[in-house]
């Protein structure tokens, strides 16, 4: 009886180590199906890792290579990335040299507010292409151009900038000889018309002049010797007014030459014409390290103005503007340019700039003629804006605060009621 419980307890044994063995054999055999899965997958992605290596050697080298700089910058200006052209760019022997540390290292002071800006520009998502001055590690001064463009990642967030920077001083170089070279043309041809126009005129005036020192000198040769009536007096004198009524002539002759012609009044978008002042002053504002920013009403009402006229009061301030945030050298070196209209009637141009702002004891006599505080100054320019402003029916103004200037004047709106008629209203005077 025990040797039967015994048995039977044998066979229990045995039938669940075999159940555990087979059990276990399973597992083996996931396990192992499991493992080739990771092999696999680990496979897989070794040759992902090897095309992505490939490609990333590829782009190296063809950065590498590339004659321009090319370079990657975080958002706060940190060089993440920079190829060897890049290196020789900016004087640099290492990459440790430059890559870690601030682009605005070699940027020079005046352009670090351009390039702050276009940076912002180029990480809120747009392309810019922008120049600019740069002192290199060695302290050498040359003119860049940069095309950048922002890199976005997986989930189009921007996150650094890629620029391609060449050195463009040679060129800069051979602008400017040829612009001096365009402005003492200018002169040139300045002078001569008014040397012309000086000669020409002694020449005309020369004439009736000696005519009437010739009567005068007779006249009076004849009343001392006593031998002319009073009456014989008239027909001398009478040439000598004449002559002198010529030499008139010929004067204002030059004036109405010298003079501008009279005003060219027409229905004007004003906001148009500021444009355009923008646009002609461009190269000025480069050269002048200065960022025109514009703010312009929009459904403006129209003005009744000469628009040439107006673009010179426009031109003259935003030039005294870049002139005197260059003089003081300022770092920051911003014009905004504003419309706003003032109720139905009214337009209000503003240019404001951060200069050093007028000193309040000359404030009241920059509109004055001849008043200047420029060695090189005429003292004109306002003068003739106040003119031209108030022969259109407006009045200018200078403001001075802490950080700049404000000049603001204002035009008339044509009125709601002629609106429609605009068309009509707008012939030459
Ligand atoms: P000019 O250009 O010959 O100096 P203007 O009549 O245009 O003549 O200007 C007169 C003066 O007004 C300037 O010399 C300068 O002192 C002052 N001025 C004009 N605009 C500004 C400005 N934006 N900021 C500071 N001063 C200014």
């Amino acid at each position: 009886m025990e040797s039967d419980v015994m048995w039977l307890g044998l066979i229990a044994l045995g039938g669940g180590l075999a159940a555990a063995l087979i059990g276990l054999a399973y597992l083996l055999l996931r396990l192992r199906e499991a493992e080739q899965r990771v092999r696999d997958r680990e496979a897989d992605h070794q040759g992902v890792l090897d095309r992505l290596q490939e490609n990333e050697y590829r782009l190296r080298t063809i950065i590498e290579s590339e004659p321009e700089c090319v370079k990657l910058q975080a958002a706060d200006g940190t060089v993440l990335e920079i190829n060897p052209a890049g290196l020789r760019l900016v004087d640099a022997e290492r990459a440790e040299d430059i890559i870690g540390r601030k682009i605005y290292e070699v940027v020079a002071p005046e352009y670090k507010a351009i390039y702050r800006e276009n940076m912002r520009r180029v990480f809120a998502g747009e392309a810019a292409v922008y120049e600019f001055k740069s002192i290199t590690l060695r302290g050498r001064t040359r003119w860049m151009e940069t095309h950048a463009v922002p890199l976005r990642d997986a989930r189009g967030e921007v996150y650094a900038l890629l620029g391609i920077t060449r050195d463009i001083t040679e060129h800069k170089w051979a602008e400017e000889q040829g612009r001096r070279h365009q402005t003492e043309l200018a002169r040139v041809a300045r002078l001569s018309t008014m040397g012309e126009m000086a000669t020409g005129l002694a020449h005309e005036l020369n004439q009736p002049l000696a005519a009437i020192a010739n009567f005068a000198r007779g006249c009076i040769r004849r009343l001392r010797s006593g031998d002319m009536a009073p009456a014989d007096m008239i027909e001398p004198l009478e040439e000598v007014c004449e002559q002198a009524e010529r030499a008139g002539e010929i004067m204002r002759h030059v004036r109405d030459f010298v003079r501008k012609s009279e005003p060219r009044m027409t229905a004007v978008d004003i906001n148009q014409v500021v444009r355009g002042v923008v646009k002609f002053t461009e190269h000025e504002a480069r050269q002048h390290e200065t960022i025109v920013t514009l703010q312009l009403a929009p459904q403006q009402p129209r003005v009744w103005a000469d628009s040439i006229m107006v673009e010179q009061v426009i031109c003259n301030l935003v030039r005294n503007a870049m002139e005197a945030m260059a003089e003081r050298h300022s770092l920051r070196r911003e014009i905004v340019i504003r419309t706003v209209p003032h109720g139905e009637d009214t337009v209000e141009i503003e240019v404001v700039d951060t200069g050093p702002g007028i000193d309040e004891t000359v404030i009241d006599q920059v509109f004055d003629q001849f008043f200047t505080t420029k060695t090189e100054g005429v003292g004109m320019g306002l003068s003739i804006s106040r003119s031209i402003v108030e022969s259109h029916g407006g009045s200018i103004r200078a403001e001075s605060r802490t950080g700049g200037a404000t000049f603001r004047f204002t035009l008339q709106a044509i009125p709601a009621s002629l609106r429609k008629d605009e068309r009509r209203y707008s012939f030459h005077s």
